[in-house]
């Protein structure tokens, strides 16, 4: 017997602790990180191809038309995307991956047309305690201007409304706590009876 893999959607608005969870887990080795794709600039510590794969928007665009991205969204002025091919080859191997995404890209992943897809998502909504606490954690983080930072929380006002659309709801406290919480539902997730298959013929 053996186990399909599992496609873990998470969102939750910048700065809601979302990316903590995602360097935490991306070092265990049952779980693969899949890195995104984007237009926007990377910032400092930023690691091509660890971070993201940092694009020009022509070759973005050009990928969009080549069909290789399994979803992809315009999020804060710029693409983002996830491409298709190695997450399906993961998920056919039995090993789980992990997306980080907006709102606007798991809600087109629960649309996929591919039932295989659908029936590997599990999506998770990381909700920041409140708009105060993320404005602070934001500032705290150091990377964007205070403008930016108005701009995201506005945004992240709008996104924290979808949290119903998604399977479970992660409401973030300590690193720690989201972390096991988490790691709660990956465990139940994993013992699905429809995500193992016989290999007998
Ligand atoms: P940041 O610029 O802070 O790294 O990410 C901004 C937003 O883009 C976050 O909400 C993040 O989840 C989202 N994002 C990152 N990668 C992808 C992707 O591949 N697809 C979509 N739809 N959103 C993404």
């Amino acid at each position: 017997m053996k186990r399909l893999g599992i496609l873990f959607v998470i969102s939750a608005p910048s700065g809601a602790g979302k990316s903590t969870i995602c360097i935490s887990l991306r070092q265990t080795p049952d779980t693969v990180y899949a890195v995104s794709c984007t237009t926007r600039a990377p910032r400092a510590g930023e690691i091509d191809g660890e971070d993201y794969h940092f694009m020009h928007p022509d070759e973005f665009e050009r990928r969009i038309a080549a069909g290789d991205f399994l979803e992809y969204a315009r999020v804060h002025n710029h693409y983002y995307g996830t491409l298709r091919q190695t997450i399906v080859d993961h998920l056919r191997d039995g090993i789980d991956v992990l997306v980080d995404i907006d709102i606007q890209g798991a809600a087109s992943i629960r649309q996929s047309t591919d039932s295989f897809i659908r029936d590997s998502l599990v999506d998770i909504f990381i909700m920041p305690p409140n708009l105060e606490e993320l404005r602070h954690r934001l500032i705290k983080r150091g990377t964007e201007t205070a403008e930016q930072i108005e701009f995201r929380l506005a945004a992240a006002a709008a996104e924290m409304k979808c949290w119903r659309e998604y399977r479970y709801t992660i409401i973030s406290g300590s690193m720690e706590e989201d972390l096991q919480k988490f790691r709660a539902i990956t465990r139940a997730e994993r013992y699905l009876s429809r995500r193992i298959i016989s290999l007998e013929t």
